[in-house]
């Protein structure tokens, strides 16, 4: 029996029309039944957006009541976070100890943006004209289609919520087709915050019929998107419509470089993680190790080693280090680009297949490090979304700078250095949204996240996110009490 989840669209939880199942990425078979949400679905969800936008119940609240509603929906998520867990868990084969820590520290982002609500102050401006006063007010944009891939959606969505709420905006929220009951499941607690109907919708279905006719819908005006660079380029296409405003948080092909000067099994933790963890499902995976020549081999060394002592198992079980991949589709694509780099000249040091004792069409890859004799090796430029890692060497700094800047994206970096001058003059050199000195992977509410080039457009997180998310209306207040002359009379 396989269970059900509803769509939530303007307060009322629907079974909705059409439905897909939902696979359990670690037996491979259907476990939900889930709503696909039609074209005159996205419509309606957006419509509730828009009449809520306007309506007293929540263009009425004042910034601070705004802010309590995000803190009570901080506080049900931290109450809930084991259950949201294990459903995203079962559904993308997310390992229970991330997705734990992770669902854990989503709440913080609700609770930051709930501090931050009335604090989107516009300004006074000290204008060049007599009898006149000029401030600006921060209004919100309007209605937000949020856009989530099926990775980390709580996380993903968070980021996107926390900040459009605080501001006063309204959402139609759509879950991705793959692992969407945590959203699903989420909606629930929406309702139980006491979010007026239509501020929040969730739906979740398929590019085409879902994903298409709400970002092209004439009464959104934002575009908050998460996923892959091919995707954007659609949404842009469709916003061209609409002209609603857009953040695009895309992939990435994001370096690490290593000097000779560090300690090489203290580094060597964080580029695991980065790499591994997540099963390199993640948008800052630190897929690209550029390693300077003398410490090169040891490094592979001690690399392979850890590797190897993965606990590699089933997603729910705690001691599962790293589990499945989301898809079948995914582990073709990451055999496939194996294969041509293999033919291209790069050295398997490990990995490359399915781990030891798992059916080749599992869902399961060990963890894989390529080691490349140069950067056109298809490895070194694709984005896998998997956990392999794509090794070159280095000699100077300039070598490694100029190899870290040759990717056509430019979400993030790390270094590590014990250099303080050097670590300062590649912050600087590095073309990146963001740039990890001597640690890998760390996010907060607190600090905005985002890529250069090809990995996006905008930045979620923080105080930059939340004003995002509004519009500047300019007033003008004539302080004489002089009539007004008639324009057309010569003086
Ligand atoms: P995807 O682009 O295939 O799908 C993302 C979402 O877009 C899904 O909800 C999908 O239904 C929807 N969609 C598909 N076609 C659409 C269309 N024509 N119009 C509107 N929406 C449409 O991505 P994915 O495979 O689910 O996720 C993996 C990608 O996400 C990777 O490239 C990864 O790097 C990226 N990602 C980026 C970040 C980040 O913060 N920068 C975080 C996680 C993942």
């Amino acid at each position: 029996m396989l269970q059900t989840f509803s769509q939530y669209i303007d307060g009322a939880f629907e079974p909705g029309s059409t439905h897909f199942d939902s696979v359990d990425p670690a037996t491979g078979e259907p476990w939900a039944r889930m709503p696909a949400a039609t074209a005159e679905d996205v419509d309606r969800a957006v419509r509730a957006a828009h009449r809520a936008l306007h309506a007293p119940a929540w263009s009425g609240l004042t910034a601070t009541a705004r802010g309590k509603l995000l803190a009570r929906l901080a506080e049900l998520v931290s109450r809930d976070a084991p259950l949201l867990a294990e459903l995203e868990t079962r559904d993308t084969g997310k390992v229970i100890r991330e997705t734990r820590a992770q669902i854990g520290y989503v709440a913080e982002y609700y609770r930051y943006y709930a501090g931050l609500a009335d604090k989107l102050e516009g300004r006074h401006l000290p204008v060049d004209k007599a009898d006149m006063e000029a401030y600006t007010r921060r209004e919100p944009l309007g209605v937000v289609a949020a856009i989530v891939p099926w990775n980390s959606q709580l996380f993903l969505s968070a980021v996107k919520l926390g900040p459009a709420l605080a501001a006063g905006c309204t959402v139609v929220l759509k879950a991705s087709e793959e692992g969407p009951a945590p959203l699903l499941a989420f909606a629930k607690l929406v309702h139980e915050a006491g979010f007026p109907p239509g501020v929040l919708n969730v739906i979740t279905g398929f590019g085409e019929a879902c994903g298409q006719a709400l970002t092209s819908h004439p009464l959104v005006d934002k575009v908050a998107f998460t996923g892959g660079p091919d995707t954007a380029r659609h949404i842009v296409r469709n916003t061209a419509e609409n002209l609603a405003d857009t953040s695009l948080e895309l992939g990435g092909k994001s370096p690490v470089i290593v000097f000779d000067d560090v300690d090489v099994d203290s580094a060597s933790n964080s580029i695991v993680a980065g790499i591994f963890g997540a099963s390199g499902q993640s948008c800052v995976a630190g897929s690209r190790l550029l390693v300077q020549r003398g410490v090169a081999d040891r490094l592979l060394g001690v690399l392979a080693d850890k590797a190897a002592r993965i606990r590699i198992g089933a997603p729910g079980d705690p001691a599962t280090e790293m589990g499945p991949l989301a898809t079948r589709k995914q582990i073709a694509h990451i055999e496939r680009t194996v294969q041509a780099s293999v033919d291209a000249g790069a050295r398997l040091v490990c990995g490359g297949r399915a781990p030891e004792g798992f059916a080749a069409d599992s869902h399961y890859f060990a963890p894989t490090i390529l080691d490349c004799p140069h950067a056109d090796v298809p490895s070194v430029r694709t984005e896998f979304f998997g956990p392999v890692l794509s090794v070159l060497r280095f000699d100077t700094e300039a070598e490694a700078i100029a190899l870290a800047n040759d990717s056509a994206y430019g979400l993030a970096a790390g270094v590590f250095t014990t250099n303080l001058a050097r670590g300062h003059r590649l912050v600087r050199a590095l073309r990146t949204g963001i740039v990890w000195v001597n640690t890998y992977r760390v996010v907060s509410p607190i600090v905005p996240f985002g890529g250069f080039g090809l990995s996006g457009l905008g930045r979620e997180g923080g105080m930059e996110a939340a004003l995002a998310y509004t519009r500047t209306k300019s007033v003008w207040i004539n302080t004489s009490d002089a009539p007004i002359p008639d324009p057309f009379v010569m003086r």
